[in-house]
């Protein structure tokens, strides 16, 4: 299911692609010039993308989406360009090491991937552009200067290395240090104290253990003869925090 390497059925060498091509002349070449500027994310198609495919959703997900580095053509007729692949989430290879916020334990997908996420990564290929299917509009979403929007296109936040299928830090959150899958609703803990957002699993845990914290404070600890305290534990719950399937975030988000 994860795919490995990917491997466009146009790729050519880069070698060759150095010695051969020159850059273009995007004034002169404007199908290319145009159509495919450097750093454009692109839809390229794979050996299974079915040939009447479009790029709407969700048949967008049959193509491979590539951000353009550089264009070089030898002559109008061949025209190639430098690529860098996203992954979709679904694509990513697994961890070296188990992560608990593995999807399953076959791929690299994680719970906090969204249905519009793409991973960039450190992939270079050199493809002919007769692969590509248009251009796609793929935005980086920055988690600290852009917040906690809702996410209804493509957009990565986060890069994977081949080298050691390491994924970058993303923003952390919640008491299990988690991360925010946007399609997933995350809840606000209303105490003066917190003001942090929780996933729904933990935030149940958290709400019970303040509350049971509030009960033994009114309570007050009792001590027996010897002086140790008969204090009840507060609860502690397991914080597994799994995600629903996506769900209506819009609104809820809008009322916090
Ligand atoms: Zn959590
Ligand atoms: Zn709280």
């Amino acid at each position: 299911m994860a795919k490995v390497k990917k491997q466009s059925p146009a790729a050519v060498s880069l070698k060759r692609i150095k010695d051969e091509m020159e850059d273009v002349d995007y004034a002169k070449d404007s199908i290319v010039g145009d159509t495919y500027g450097n750093d454009c994310f692109v839809y390229v198609r794979s050996t299974t993308t079915p040939a009447e495919n479009d790029t709407q959703e969700p048949s967008m997900k049959n193509f491979w989406i590539a951000r353009v580095l550089q264009v070089r053509a030898k002559d109008a007729s061949h025209v190639y360009a430098l690529v860098a692949w996203m992954y979709w989430p679904d694509e990513l290879p697994k961890p070296k090491k188990p992560s608990a916020d593995q999807v399953n334990k076959a791929g690299g997908k994680r719970t906090y991937h969204g249905a519009y996420e793409l991973v960039a990564s450190n992939y270079l290929e050199v493809v002919d552009v007769l692969s590509f299917a248009g251009k796609a509009d793929v935005q980086q979403w920055d988690e600290d200067e852009d917040g906690d929007q809702i996410r209804s296109q493509l957009y990565w936040r986060q890069t994977f290395s081949r080298e050691t299928h390491a994924l970058s830090p993303i923003r952390e959150h919640c008491i299990c240090k988690g991360h925010y899958n946007p399609d997933v609703p995350m809840y606000i803990c209303d105490n003066a104290e917190c003001k942090i957002w929780l996933h729904k699993q933990c935030l149940i845990d958290h709400t019970l253990t303040k509350e049971f914290e509030k009960i033994n404070l009114a309570s007050g600890s009792t001590s027996n003869s010897k002086g140790r305290s008969t204090k009840t534990k507060p609860y502690a719950g397991v914080l597994s925090g799994k995600p629903e399937e996506r769900a209506p975030t819009k609104d809820l988000l809008s009322k916090m």
